[in-house]
Protein backbone atom coordinates (compact mmCIF):
# COMPACT_ATOMS: atom_id res chain seq x y z
CA UNK A 1 0.00 0.00 0.00
CA UNK A 2 1.07 3.59 -1.11
CA UNK A 3 1.58 6.14 2.08
CA UNK A 4 -0.67 8.31 0.87
CA UNK A 5 -3.07 5.68 0.36
CA UNK A 6 -2.48 4.47 3.77
CA UNK A 7 -2.93 8.34 5.09
CA UNK A 8 -6.08 8.44 3.26
CA UNK A 9 -7.67 4.91 4.39
CA UNK A 10 -7.14 6.33 8.19
CA UNK A 11 -8.90 9.74 7.35
CA UNK A 12 -11.64 8.06 6.22
CA UNK A 13 -12.13 5.01 9.03
CA UNK A 14 -12.39 8.44 10.70
CA UNK A 15 -15.05 10.10 8.75
CA UNK A 16 -17.17 7.08 8.73
CA UNK A 17 -16.74 6.96 13.01
CA UNK A 18 -17.73 10.34 12.88
CA UNK A 19 -20.73 10.40 10.43
CA UNK A 20 -22.05 7.45 12.68
CA UNK A 21 -21.60 9.04 15.89
CA UNK A 22 -22.56 12.12 14.89
CA UNK A 23 -19.81 14.24 15.96
CA UNK A 24 -19.10 17.94 14.66
CA UNK A 25 -17.81 17.93 10.93
CA UNK A 26 -15.83 21.05 11.72
CA UNK A 27 -13.78 20.11 14.68
CA UNK A 28 -13.09 16.82 13.36
CA UNK A 29 -11.58 18.79 9.93
CA UNK A 30 -8.97 20.05 12.81
CA UNK A 31 -8.42 16.84 14.39
CA UNK A 32 -7.42 15.04 11.39
CA UNK A 33 -4.86 17.28 10.26
CA UNK A 34 -1.68 17.10 11.14
CA UNK A 35 0.41 20.11 13.19
CA UNK A 36 3.46 19.81 11.81
CA UNK A 37 5.73 18.14 9.93
CA UNK A 38 9.76 18.40 9.70
CA UNK A 39 11.40 16.29 6.55
CA UNK A 40 15.34 16.36 7.28
CA UNK A 41 18.03 15.40 5.03
CA UNK A 42 21.68 15.06 6.41
CA UNK A 43 25.00 14.09 5.18
CA UNK A 44 27.04 11.27 6.64
CA UNK A 45 30.08 9.89 6.11
CA UNK A 46 30.05 5.99 5.17
CA UNK A 47 33.28 3.96 4.11
CA UNK A 48 35.04 7.72 2.78
CA UNK A 49 32.02 8.68 1.07
CA UNK A 50 28.99 11.10 2.02
CA UNK A 51 25.80 9.60 1.75
CA UNK A 52 22.85 11.58 2.45
CA UNK A 53 19.73 10.19 4.61
CA UNK A 54 15.81 11.61 4.68
CA UNK A 55 13.81 11.48 7.56
CA UNK A 56 10.50 13.06 8.94
CA UNK A 57 8.60 13.94 12.00
CA UNK A 58 4.87 14.48 12.15
CA UNK A 59 3.87 16.03 14.96
CA UNK A 60 -0.14 15.15 14.69
CA UNK A 61 -1.75 16.16 17.18
CA UNK A 62 -0.55 18.68 20.11
CA UNK A 63 -3.92 18.24 22.20
CA UNK A 64 -2.38 16.84 25.02
CA UNK A 65 1.79 16.86 24.77
CA UNK A 66 4.21 15.91 24.50
CA UNK A 67 3.45 13.91 21.03
CA UNK A 68 4.71 9.98 21.12
CA UNK A 69 5.09 7.76 18.23
CA UNK A 70 8.00 5.24 17.72
CA UNK A 71 10.62 5.79 14.69
CA UNK A 72 10.43 3.44 11.70
CA UNK A 73 13.96 2.58 9.58
CA UNK A 74 12.46 1.70 6.46
CA UNK A 75 13.34 1.96 3.34
CA UNK A 76 9.28 2.04 2.33
CA UNK A 77 8.81 5.28 4.31
CA UNK A 78 7.51 8.50 3.10
CA UNK A 79 5.84 11.32 4.42
CA UNK A 80 2.41 10.21 3.83
CA UNK A 81 3.11 6.73 5.81
CA UNK A 82 4.74 8.59 8.46
CA UNK A 83 1.22 11.07 8.85
CA UNK A 84 -0.95 8.11 8.43
CA UNK A 85 1.10 6.34 11.39
CA UNK A 86 1.14 9.66 13.78
CA UNK A 87 -2.54 10.05 13.08
CA UNK A 88 -3.41 6.47 14.46
CA UNK A 89 -0.80 7.33 17.00
CA UNK A 90 -3.66 10.16 18.31
CA UNK A 91 -6.31 7.81 18.44
CA UNK A 92 -4.87 5.01 19.90
CA UNK A 93 -3.45 7.16 22.89
CA UNK A 94 -7.27 8.67 23.32
CA UNK A 95 -8.68 5.47 23.30
CA UNK A 96 -6.54 3.53 26.08
CA UNK A 97 -6.38 7.03 27.69
CA UNK A 98 -2.78 7.67 27.49
CA UNK A 99 -2.29 11.32 27.77
CA UNK A 100 -0.19 11.99 24.63
CA UNK A 101 -0.85 13.67 21.17
CA UNK A 102 0.00 11.08 18.50
CA UNK A 103 3.47 11.53 16.80
CA UNK A 104 5.71 9.27 14.63
CA UNK A 105 9.13 9.04 12.74
CA UNK A 106 10.49 7.36 10.14
CA UNK A 107 13.82 6.96 8.38
CA UNK A 108 14.77 6.12 5.13
CA UNK A 109 16.95 3.06 5.57
CA UNK A 110 17.84 -0.34 5.63
CA UNK A 111 19.25 -0.94 8.80
CA UNK A 112 20.28 -4.23 7.57
CA UNK A 113 23.16 -2.50 4.83
CA UNK A 114 25.11 -1.06 7.63
CA UNK A 115 27.48 -1.72 10.41
CA UNK A 116 26.59 -0.83 14.34
CA UNK A 117 29.04 2.24 14.41
CA UNK A 118 27.75 3.62 11.56
CA UNK A 119 23.94 3.15 12.36
CA UNK A 120 25.22 5.05 15.61
CA UNK A 121 26.44 7.95 13.95
CA UNK A 122 23.25 7.78 11.48
CA UNK A 123 20.82 7.49 14.79
CA UNK A 124 22.85 10.45 16.41
CA UNK A 125 22.66 12.98 13.82
CA UNK A 126 19.35 12.37 13.40
CA UNK A 127 18.26 12.78 16.96
CA UNK A 128 19.98 16.16 16.68
CA UNK A 129 17.93 17.43 13.76
CA UNK A 130 14.91 16.33 15.56
CA UNK A 131 16.06 18.44 18.59
CA UNK A 132 17.66 21.44 17.00
CA UNK A 133 14.25 21.63 15.21
CA UNK A 134 11.93 21.31 17.94
CA UNK A 135 10.56 17.75 17.70
CA UNK A 136 12.68 15.66 20.28
CA UNK A 137 11.98 16.54 24.20
CA UNK A 138 10.87 15.53 27.54
CA UNK A 139 7.78 17.79 27.02
CA UNK A 140 7.43 18.35 23.31
CA UNK A 141 8.02 14.90 21.55
CA UNK A 142 8.82 12.08 22.72
CA UNK A 143 9.94 8.59 20.11
CA UNK A 144 10.28 5.27 20.81
CA UNK A 145 10.86 2.11 18.71
CA UNK A 146 9.11 1.25 15.91
CA UNK A 147 10.15 -1.45 12.88
CA UNK A 148 13.82 -1.49 12.08
CA UNK A 149 14.58 0.61 15.81
CA UNK A 150 15.14 -0.98 18.83
CA UNK A 151 16.18 -0.19 22.60
CA UNK A 152 19.74 0.53 20.89
CA UNK A 153 18.74 2.88 18.75
CA UNK A 154 16.68 4.72 21.35
CA UNK A 155 19.75 4.67 23.93
CA UNK A 156 21.59 6.84 21.29
CA UNK A 157 18.91 9.45 21.20
CA UNK A 158 18.48 9.72 24.80
CA UNK A 159 22.66 10.49 25.05
CA UNK A 160 22.43 12.75 21.91
CA UNK A 161 19.59 14.48 23.67
CA UNK A 162 21.13 14.61 27.17
CA UNK A 163 24.78 15.65 25.75
CA UNK A 164 22.93 18.86 23.73
CA UNK A 165 20.94 19.72 26.96
CA UNK A 166 23.50 18.83 29.73
CA UNK A 167 20.69 20.81 32.10
CA UNK A 168 17.93 18.99 31.40
CA UNK A 169 17.43 16.59 34.51
CA UNK A 170 14.40 15.01 33.24
CA UNK A 171 16.36 13.95 29.71
CA UNK A 172 15.93 10.26 30.10
CA UNK A 173 12.22 11.03 29.46
CA UNK A 174 13.47 12.66 25.94
CA UNK A 175 12.51 8.88 23.86
CA UNK A 176 11.27 5.53 25.50
CA UNK A 177 11.90 1.88 24.66
CA UNK A 178 15.72 2.02 26.32
CA UNK A 179 17.34 -0.62 28.22
CA UNK A 180 16.57 -0.75 31.58
CA UNK A 181 20.06 0.16 32.58
CA UNK A 182 19.67 3.27 30.72
CA UNK A 183 16.26 4.28 32.32
CA UNK A 184 13.99 1.96 30.69
CA UNK A 185 11.64 0.22 32.33
CA UNK A 186 10.90 -3.69 32.66
CA UNK A 187 8.33 -5.32 30.07
CA UNK A 188 8.57 -2.31 27.69
CA UNK A 189 10.26 -4.57 24.77
CA UNK A 190 7.46 -7.29 25.06
CA UNK A 191 5.04 -4.49 25.85
CA UNK A 192 2.95 -4.51 22.43
CA UNK A 193 3.19 -8.21 22.05
CA UNK A 194 1.82 -8.50 25.09
CA UNK A 195 -0.55 -6.27 25.03
CA UNK A 196 -1.63 -8.35 21.46
CA UNK A 197 -2.26 -11.54 24.11
CA UNK A 198 -4.09 -9.43 26.50
CA UNK A 199 -6.48 -7.85 23.75
CA UNK A 200 -7.12 -11.51 22.51
CA UNK A 201 -7.85 -13.17 25.96
CA UNK A 202 -10.20 -10.26 26.57
CA UNK A 203 -11.91 -10.94 23.25
CA UNK A 204 -12.72 -14.14 24.34
CA UNK A 205 -14.42 -13.28 27.11
CA UNK A 206 -17.42 -11.47 25.31
CA UNK A 207 -18.67 -14.89 24.15
CA UNK A 208 -21.84 -13.05 22.50
CA UNK A 209 -19.65 -12.10 20.04
CA UNK A 210 -17.04 -14.40 19.25
CA UNK A 211 -19.52 -17.23 18.60
CA UNK A 212 -20.91 -15.66 16.00
CA UNK A 213 -17.83 -16.18 14.52
CA UNK A 214 -17.72 -19.61 14.14
CA UNK A 215 -15.35 -19.62 16.81
CA UNK A 216 -16.51 -22.81 18.80
CA UNK A 217 -16.30 -21.49 22.84
CA UNK A 218 -14.40 -18.86 24.80
CA UNK A 219 -11.39 -20.90 25.93
CA UNK A 220 -7.95 -20.29 24.80
CA UNK A 221 -6.69 -24.09 24.85
CA UNK A 222 -6.23 -25.30 21.24
CA UNK A 223 -7.35 -21.80 19.05
CA UNK A 224 -5.07 -21.79 16.32
CA UNK A 225 -3.24 -18.78 15.73
CA UNK A 226 -0.96 -17.60 12.63
CA UNK A 227 1.49 -14.77 12.65
CA UNK A 228 2.49 -12.64 10.04
CA UNK A 229 5.87 -10.85 10.73
CA UNK A 230 8.14 -12.55 13.76
CA UNK A 231 9.89 -9.60 14.92
CA UNK A 232 9.73 -8.09 18.32
CA UNK A 233 5.70 -7.62 18.50
CA UNK A 234 4.78 -11.14 16.49
CA UNK A 235 7.67 -13.07 18.38
CA UNK A 236 6.42 -11.70 21.70
CA UNK A 237 2.69 -12.28 21.18
CA UNK A 238 2.92 -16.15 19.34
CA UNK A 239 5.76 -16.93 22.97
CA UNK A 240 2.65 -15.55 25.21
CA UNK A 241 -0.42 -16.98 23.83
CA UNK A 242 1.67 -20.01 23.07
CA UNK A 243 2.47 -20.18 26.73
CA UNK A 244 -1.17 -19.75 27.62
CA UNK A 245 -2.59 -22.74 25.55
CA UNK A 246 -3.28 -21.21 22.19
CA UNK A 247 -1.44 -23.73 19.27
CA UNK A 248 0.61 -21.14 17.12
CA UNK A 249 0.33 -23.52 13.53
CA UNK A 250 2.00 -20.71 11.35
CA UNK A 251 4.50 -18.11 10.97
CA UNK A 252 5.16 -15.88 8.17
CA UNK A 253 8.14 -13.84 7.27
CA UNK A 254 9.44 -11.86 4.52
CA UNK A 255 11.23 -14.97 3.03
CA UNK A 256 9.73 -17.77 4.08
CA UNK A 257 6.42 -19.52 5.83
CA UNK A 258 6.53 -22.23 8.76
CA UNK A 259 3.53 -24.58 8.95
CA UNK A 260 2.56 -27.02 11.84
CA UNK A 261 -0.65 -28.31 12.32
CA UNK A 262 0.38 -29.73 15.43
CA UNK A 263 1.69 -26.11 16.67
CA UNK A 264 5.53 -24.59 16.55
CA UNK A 265 7.85 -24.02 19.16
CA UNK A 266 7.77 -20.50 19.27
CA UNK A 267 11.32 -20.41 21.33
CA UNK A 268 13.01 -22.88 19.20
CA UNK A 269 11.54 -20.90 15.94
CA UNK A 270 13.12 -17.89 18.18
CA UNK A 271 16.23 -18.82 18.97
CA UNK A 272 16.87 -20.50 15.16
CA UNK A 273 16.21 -17.12 14.07
CA UNK A 274 18.41 -15.18 16.01
CA UNK A 275 21.43 -17.26 15.08
CA UNK A 276 20.64 -17.82 11.64
CA UNK A 277 18.81 -14.49 10.69
CA UNK A 278 15.90 -16.05 9.12
CA UNK A 279 13.49 -18.72 9.90
CA UNK A 280 14.52 -20.44 6.42
CA UNK A 281 16.01 -24.28 7.36
CA UNK A 282 13.97 -24.19 10.61
CA UNK A 283 13.15 -28.46 11.02
CA UNK A 284 10.26 -27.77 13.53
CA UNK A 285 7.73 -27.02 10.86
CA UNK A 286 6.70 -27.79 7.25
CA UNK A 287 8.34 -24.81 5.17
CA UNK A 288 7.85 -25.60 2.09
CA UNK A 289 4.76 -24.04 1.03
CA UNK A 290 4.73 -23.13 -2.43
CA UNK A 291 4.27 -19.70 -1.83
CA UNK A 292 4.67 -18.36 1.01
CA UNK A 293 2.21 -15.61 0.85
CA UNK A 294 -0.71 -18.27 1.22
CA UNK A 295 -0.02 -19.49 4.38
CA UNK A 296 -2.43 -15.70 5.12
CA UNK A 297 -5.27 -17.96 3.73
CA UNK A 298 -4.94 -21.14 5.62
CA UNK A 299 -7.75 -21.91 8.10
CA UNK A 300 -7.22 -20.69 11.33
CA UNK A 301 -8.91 -19.32 14.63
CA UNK A 302 -6.95 -16.04 14.37
CA UNK A 303 -5.01 -14.46 12.04
CA UNK A 304 -2.10 -11.89 13.71
CA UNK A 305 -0.68 -9.23 10.99
CA UNK A 306 2.12 -8.58 12.96
CA UNK A 307 4.50 -6.77 9.96
CA UNK A 308 3.29 -4.09 7.63
CA UNK A 309 0.49 -2.17 6.50
CA UNK A 310 -1.99 -3.01 3.52
CA UNK A 311 -1.17 -6.75 3.72
CA UNK A 312 -4.95 -7.46 3.05
CA UNK A 313 -6.05 -5.70 0.46
CA UNK A 314 -9.46 -5.76 -1.79
CA UNK A 315 -7.74 -8.42 -4.20
CA UNK A 316 -7.26 -10.95 -1.10
CA UNK A 317 -9.35 -10.45 1.64
CA UNK A 318 -11.90 -12.88 0.14
CA UNK A 319 -9.33 -15.76 1.10
CA UNK A 320 -9.30 -15.33 4.22
CA UNK A 321 -9.91 -18.23 6.59
CA UNK A 322 -9.59 -16.97 9.87
CA UNK A 323 -12.67 -16.20 12.64
CA UNK A 324 -10.44 -13.06 13.78
CA UNK A 325 -7.94 -10.65 12.38
CA UNK A 326 -5.67 -9.19 15.20
CA UNK A 327 -4.02 -6.31 14.01
CA UNK A 328 -1.15 -6.29 15.86
CA UNK A 329 0.70 -4.23 12.99
CA UNK A 330 -0.59 -0.63 11.82
CA UNK A 331 -2.95 -0.56 9.15
CA UNK A 332 -2.34 -4.55 8.19
CA UNK A 333 -6.21 -4.36 6.20
CA UNK A 334 -7.15 -1.37 4.08
CA UNK A 335 -10.56 -0.05 4.18
CA UNK A 336 -11.88 -2.09 1.41
CA UNK A 337 -10.69 -5.21 2.65
CA UNK A 338 -12.27 -4.20 5.69
CA UNK A 339 -15.77 -4.48 4.26
CA UNK A 340 -15.01 -7.39 2.85
CA UNK A 341 -13.77 -9.38 6.18
CA UNK A 342 -16.64 -7.89 8.11
CA UNK A 343 -19.14 -9.36 5.24
CA UNK A 344 -17.19 -12.46 5.82
CA UNK A 345 -18.46 -12.74 9.83
CA UNK A 346 -14.49 -11.57 10.65
CA UNK A 347 -14.07 -9.95 13.69
CA UNK A 348 -11.38 -7.21 13.16
CA UNK A 349 -9.85 -6.10 16.38
CA UNK A 350 -7.82 -2.81 15.38
CA UNK A 351 -4.62 -1.55 15.30
CA UNK A 352 -5.40 1.62 17.71
CA UNK A 353 -6.46 -1.08 19.92
CA UNK A 354 -4.81 -3.93 19.69
CA UNK A 355 -1.19 -2.35 19.15
CA UNK A 356 -1.43 -0.40 22.32
CA UNK A 357 0.38 -2.13 24.76
CA UNK A 358 3.26 -0.33 23.67
CA UNK A 359 2.35 3.23 24.00
CA UNK A 360 0.85 2.53 26.94
CA UNK A 361 4.47 0.95 28.86
CA UNK A 362 5.88 3.38 27.31
CA UNK A 363 3.87 6.33 28.94
CA UNK A 364 4.76 4.38 32.26
CA UNK A 365 8.84 4.42 31.05
CA UNK A 366 8.18 8.39 30.41
CA UNK A 367 6.34 8.95 33.89
CA UNK A 368 9.46 6.39 35.78
CA UNK A 369 11.71 8.69 34.10
CA UNK A 370 10.21 12.33 35.13
CA UNK A 371 9.68 10.68 39.01
CA UNK A 372 13.42 9.17 38.55
CA UNK A 373 12.06 6.07 40.95
CA UNK A 374 11.26 2.97 39.93
CA UNK A 375 8.19 1.64 40.42
CA UNK A 376 7.71 -0.34 43.24
CA UNK A 377 10.73 1.19 44.57
CA UNK A 378 9.31 2.87 47.75
CA UNK A 379 6.34 0.16 48.54
CA UNK A 380 7.35 -2.80 47.50
CA UNK A 381 8.65 -4.14 51.05
CA UNK A 382 6.09 -2.41 52.40
CA UNK A 383 3.17 -4.83 50.72
CA UNK A 384 5.38 -7.71 52.08
CA UNK A 385 5.19 -6.83 54.93
CA UNK A 386 1.34 -6.05 55.41
CA UNK A 387 0.87 -9.72 53.30
CA UNK A 388 3.01 -11.00 56.40
CA UNK A 389 1.02 -9.88 58.90
CA UNK A 390 -2.17 -10.49 57.03
CA UNK A 391 -0.60 -14.49 56.37
CA UNK A 392 -0.13 -14.66 60.11
CA UNK A 393 -3.48 -13.09 61.30
CA UNK A 394 -5.64 -15.52 59.12
CA UNK A 395 -3.09 -18.55 60.52
CA UNK A 396 -3.84 -17.24 64.24
CA UNK A 397 -7.83 -17.02 64.00
CA UNK A 398 -8.28 -20.32 61.47
CA UNK A 399 -5.69 -22.39 63.13
CA UNK A 400 -4.47 -23.51 59.31
CA UNK A 401 -1.55 -22.57 57.46
CA UNK A 402 -1.89 -20.30 54.31
CA UNK A 403 -0.48 -22.14 51.41
CA UNK A 404 3.13 -21.98 50.52
CA UNK A 405 2.53 -20.66 46.92
CA UNK A 406 -0.16 -18.09 48.05
CA UNK A 407 2.08 -16.74 50.92
CA UNK A 408 4.86 -16.56 48.78
CA UNK A 409 2.72 -13.79 46.22
CA UNK A 410 1.26 -11.91 49.11
CA UNK A 411 4.15 -11.81 51.39
CA UNK A 412 6.36 -10.46 48.13
CA UNK A 413 5.05 -7.16 46.90
CA UNK A 414 4.36 -5.58 43.60
CA UNK A 415 7.84 -5.39 41.82
CA UNK A 416 8.58 -3.00 38.81
CA UNK A 417 7.83 -5.63 36.28
CA UNK A 418 4.01 -7.06 38.10
CA UNK A 419 3.37 -3.11 38.13
CA UNK A 420 3.92 -3.22 34.67
CA UNK A 421 1.52 -6.05 33.40
CA UNK A 422 -1.03 -4.68 36.03
CA UNK A 423 -0.99 -1.31 34.51
CA UNK A 424 -0.83 -2.94 30.75
CA UNK A 425 -3.93 -5.41 31.57
CA UNK A 426 -6.01 -2.85 32.93
CA UNK A 427 -5.62 -0.44 30.43
CA UNK A 428 -6.53 -3.25 27.79
CA UNK A 429 -9.23 -4.47 29.66
CA UNK A 430 -10.79 -1.19 29.59
CA UNK A 431 -10.30 0.18 26.71
CA UNK A 432 -12.39 -3.22 25.14
CA UNK A 433 -15.10 -2.88 27.77
CA UNK A 434 -15.30 1.03 26.88
CA UNK A 435 -15.18 -0.10 22.73
CA UNK A 436 -17.86 -3.09 23.57
CA UNK A 437 -20.31 -0.50 24.94
CA UNK A 438 -19.62 2.28 22.76
CA UNK A 439 -20.71 -0.91 19.82
CA UNK A 440 -23.45 -2.19 21.46
CA UNK A 441 -24.84 1.80 22.04
CA UNK A 442 -24.42 3.12 18.72
CA UNK A 443 -25.60 0.31 17.38
CA UNK A 444 -22.01 -0.51 15.57
CA UNK A 445 -21.51 -3.64 13.30
CA UNK A 446 -17.73 -3.98 13.77
CA UNK A 447 -14.97 -3.18 16.64
CA UNK A 448 -12.88 -0.45 14.04
CA UNK A 449 -15.64 1.97 14.17
CA UNK A 450 -16.76 1.80 17.63
CA UNK A 451 -12.78 1.95 18.59
CA UNK A 452 -12.98 5.21 16.65
CA UNK A 453 -16.00 6.73 18.01
CA UNK A 454 -14.59 6.38 21.56
CA UNK A 455 -11.24 7.77 20.63
CA UNK A 456 -13.07 10.58 18.70
CA UNK A 457 -15.57 11.87 21.25
CA UNK A 458 -12.94 12.54 23.68
CA UNK A 459 -10.76 14.08 21.21
CA UNK A 460 -13.43 16.15 20.22
CA UNK A 461 -14.03 16.81 23.46
CA UNK A 462 -10.87 18.25 24.06
CA UNK A 463 -10.35 20.13 20.85
CA UNK A 464 -13.68 22.17 21.67
CA UNK A 465 -12.17 23.21 24.48
CA UNK A 466 -9.02 24.89 23.13
CA UNK A 467 -10.88 26.19 20.30
P1 LIG B 1 10.11 -5.58 13.65
O1 LIG B 1 10.99 -4.91 12.66
O2 LIG B 1 10.70 -6.00 14.94
O3 LIG B 1 9.40 -6.86 13.01
C1 LIG B 1 8.73 -6.87 11.80
C2 LIG B 1 8.89 -8.27 11.23
O4 LIG B 1 8.06 -8.42 10.10
C3 LIG B 1 10.32 -8.57 10.79
O5 LIG B 1 10.73 -9.83 11.30
C4 LIG B 1 10.23 -8.59 9.26
O6 LIG B 1 11.15 -9.48 8.67
C5 LIG B 1 8.79 -9.04 9.05
N1 LIG B 1 8.21 -8.62 7.77
C6 LIG B 1 8.34 -7.44 7.15
N2 LIG B 1 7.62 -7.45 6.00
C7 LIG B 1 7.04 -8.64 5.92
C8 LIG B 1 6.15 -9.26 4.99
N3 LIG B 1 5.75 -8.61 3.91
N4 LIG B 1 5.74 -10.53 5.23
C9 LIG B 1 6.15 -11.18 6.34
N5 LIG B 1 6.96 -10.65 7.25
C10 LIG B 1 7.40 -9.40 7.06
O7 LIG B 1 8.89 -4.57 13.87
P2 LIG B 1 7.86 -4.55 15.09
O8 LIG B 1 8.33 -3.54 16.07
O9 LIG B 1 7.55 -5.94 15.50
O10 LIG B 1 6.58 -3.90 14.37
C11 LIG B 1 5.65 -4.69 13.63
C12 LIG B 1 4.37 -3.90 13.45
O11 LIG B 1 3.85 -3.55 14.75
C13 LIG B 1 4.51 -2.57 12.70
O12 LIG B 1 3.35 -2.34 11.96
C14 LIG B 1 4.62 -1.55 13.82
O13 LIG B 1 4.21 -0.26 13.42
C15 LIG B 1 3.64 -2.15 14.82
N6 LIG B 1 3.86 -1.68 16.19
C16 LIG B 1 5.03 -1.88 16.83
C17 LIG B 1 5.18 -1.44 18.14
C18 LIG B 1 6.44 -1.71 18.93
O14 LIG B 1 6.43 -1.46 20.15
N7 LIG B 1 7.49 -2.23 18.35
C19 LIG B 1 4.14 -0.77 18.78
C20 LIG B 1 2.92 -0.60 18.10
C21 LIG B 1 2.80 -1.06 16.81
Amino acid sequence: MQGIDFRNNVDGLVDKAAKIAQLDKQVIEVVKCSSAILKTTFPIEINNKIELFTGWRVLHSDHRLPGKGGIRYSLNVDQYEVEALAALMTYKCALVDVPYGGSKGGLKIDPKQYTKNQLRSITKKFAEELIHKGFLSPSLNVPAPDIGSGEQEMGWIANTYKRLHPNDINYAACVTGKAVHEGGIRGRTEATGRGVYYGILELLNYSDEILKTGLSDNKPEGKTIIVQGFGNVGYHAARLLAEHGFLVIGIMEYDCSLYNIKGIDIEAANKYQLENGSLLGFSGAITSIENKNDLLYYPCDILIPAAVEGIIHQDNADKIQAKVVAEAANGPVTKEADIILHKKGIIILPDLYLNAGGVIVSYFEWVKNLSHIRLGRINQHFQAIQGDHICNAIEKLTKKSVFEKTRDTITSGASELDLVHSGLFNSMRDALQSIVKTKHDNNVQDFRTAAFIVSLTKLVRSHENDL
